[in-house]
């Protein structure tokens, strides 16, 4: 029997990248919006409870024309985001009661149960996990002019994607030691841009990689939602 499991579903970015009226999570892949696919992932899945994070002036929206029209009844809340995604995710934190927390990009429609399962074995034995994939280019780190300051061996480097899944009490001891020292980072441009990223600043925790897949795209800019269109054919 598995342990208590909530997902945090993202969905209250503004997709600026998308150039889009209508933000990404919305736009149609095949005959329904972007959010609708993970959505159903987690609700077929052995996910408990589900908190939609909107943004504010989209929650009756999401409510009518998401999560009851396809009836998504494990979604327990839609709360409004916040500013940055971390913000969204503190808000979705709020609104969790679970053994393990899962956190997903709205924006990832490709997510599968077998991701699900897999992440869900690493964060039983870890504590907390991410899922992703080694990177197939080789990738430089760059100084502030664009040359190119050294190379990573390309077998110890990996794309994240989501979801990313903590134990409760280690991802909200990130959290809460994040938003205390929010103006600390931001003095020193330090910007926290995944939940391994907060976990691994703010606590001991050591996060496991997981294999994702290279279907699992974040859907940001027009090109990916030709790709995606690919994937979902
Ligand atoms: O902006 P980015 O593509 O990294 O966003 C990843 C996910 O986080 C998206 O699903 C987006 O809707 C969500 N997000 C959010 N609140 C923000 C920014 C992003 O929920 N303030």
């Amino acid at each position: 029997m598995k342990k208590d499991c909530a997902a945090i579903v993202l969905a209250a970015g503004r997709g600026k990248r998308m150039r889009s009226e209508v933000p990404k999570q919305y736009l149609m892949l095949e005959d329904k919006p972007i959010i609708y696919y993970a959505l159903k992932v987690f609700q077929e899945s052995f996910i408990n409870q589900v908190i939609l994070v909107t943004a504010a002036e989209e929650i009756e929206y999401c409510r009518q024309n998401i999560v009851e029209k396809y009836g998504f009844d494990k979604v327990t809340h839609i709360v409004a985001g916040g500013k940055e995604r971390y913000h969204s995710v503190y808000e979705g934190l709020k609104a969790a009661k679970a053994d393990y927390i899962f956190i997903h990009d709205g924006a990832r429609p490709f997510v599968t149960e077998e991701i699900l399962e897999r992440a869900y074995a690493s964060v039983c034995q870890y504590g907390a996990c991410v899922v992703g994939m080694p990177v197939k280019d080789t990738i430089k780190i760059a100084d502030g002019n664009c040359f190119a300051v050294s190379t990573p061996s390309r077998d110890k480097v990996w794309m994240i994607q989501t979801p990313q899944v903590f134990a409760f009490d280690v991802i909200l001891q990130a959290y809460a030691s994040l938003m205390e020292k929010e103006e600390e980072l931001l003095q020193k441009s330090v910007k926290i841009t995944d939940d391994a990223m907060a976990v691994e600043t703010f606590t001991d925790w050591k996060v496991k990689l997981v294999e994702g897949s290279y279907e699992n795209i974040k859907i940001t800019t027009p090109e990916d939602l030709q790709i995606a269109k690919a994937f979902a054919l």
